[in-house]
């Protein structure tokens, strides 16, 4: 995908500050954080939402979690708890098409269903 910004992070294309790298996930922050942490893990392949899901990338979305919560520890904000969101579709808040999870943390997170 020549024109979605997480492929070009991801490839290494654009600049962002990664925080975490492999042959199949990147991490890096937020340009808005809306917590103290605010990490964002995307595949490096291009992967629209959870609606695009197929079988085949069920190992990579439980390696998207682990190496969540890998960067829980290295923030150290494993102990306090922190949140993954994957917003999906416009009804979902999907602003950027390229599947992501939201790793929020460092204060108490208000939650999202009142
Ligand atoms: P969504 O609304 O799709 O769940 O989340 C998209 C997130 O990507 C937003 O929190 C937004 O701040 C972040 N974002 C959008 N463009 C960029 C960018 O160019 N660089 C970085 N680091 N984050 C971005
Ligand atoms: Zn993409």
């Amino acid at each position: 995908m020549s024109d979605c910004i997480f492929c070009k992070i991801a490839s290494n294309e654009m600049k962002a500050e990664l925080v975490y790298q492999d042959e199949r996930v990147t991490a890096f922050r937020d340009i808005h954080p809306a917590a103290p942490t605010h990490i964002l893990i995307v595949p490096n392949k291009h992967i629209e939402a959870v609606s695009r899901l197929e079988v085949e990338d069920e190992a990579l979305m439980g390696h998207i979690f682990t190496v969540a919560r890998k960067i829980a520890q290295d923030e150290e904000i494993e102990k306090d708890g922190y949140r993954l969101i994957t917003n999906t579709g416009v009804n979902g808040g999907q602003t950027v098409f390229h599947l992501h999870v939201h790793l929020l943390g460092g204060q108490m997170m208000k939650h999202p269903m009142g």
